[in-house]
C-alpha cells in the first residue's frame, strides 16, 4: 500500500487535482531575479539609449494626441531597467472650463 499523506490545512486548487497522480512539471520559464519578468520576453529597456529614444518618442506622441495628459512616467525596473508600464497624469477634468477638443 502506498504511503498515505493527506495535504491537511493547505488550499486544494486546480493544480492540486491536476497533478495529484503525476509530478508537476518544472516551470522552465526563466524570470529576472529583480522584477520577475520573463527573460525571453524582449521589452524596451530604459538603460539602452535606442530604447529610451523610442520611449521618449512614444510619450511625446501621446502628449501630442491627448491634451488632457499632463505627463507620462515610464515605469521601469530600478535594477535592470526593463520597462514595465506607463503612468500618465491626467489633468483634473473639473479644471477644464467649457472647452474640449
Ligand atoms: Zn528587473
Amino acid at each position: 500500500m502506498a504511503k498515505f499523506k493527506a495535504r491537511t490545512n493547505k488550499p486544494l486548487d486546480r493544480d492540486y487535482f491536476k497533478y495529484k497522480d503525476r509530478p508537476k512539471p518544472k516551470d522552465n520559464k526563466k524570470l529576472t531575479p529583480c522584477c520577475e519578468q520573463d527573460v525571453d520576453h524582449d521589452v524596451l529597456n530604459v538603460k539602452k539609449k535606442a530604447d529610451w529614444e523610442l520611449i521618449e518618442d512614444y510619450i511625446e506622441q501621446k502628449l501630442f494626441e491627448y491634451s488632457d495628459t499632463e505627463s507620462i512616467t515610464p515605469v521601469s525596473c530600478k535594477k535592470c531597467g526593463r520597462l514595465m508600464n506607463y503612468l500618465s497624469k491626467i489633468k483634473d477634468p473639473k479644471g477644464r472650463k467649457g472647452w474640449f477638443n
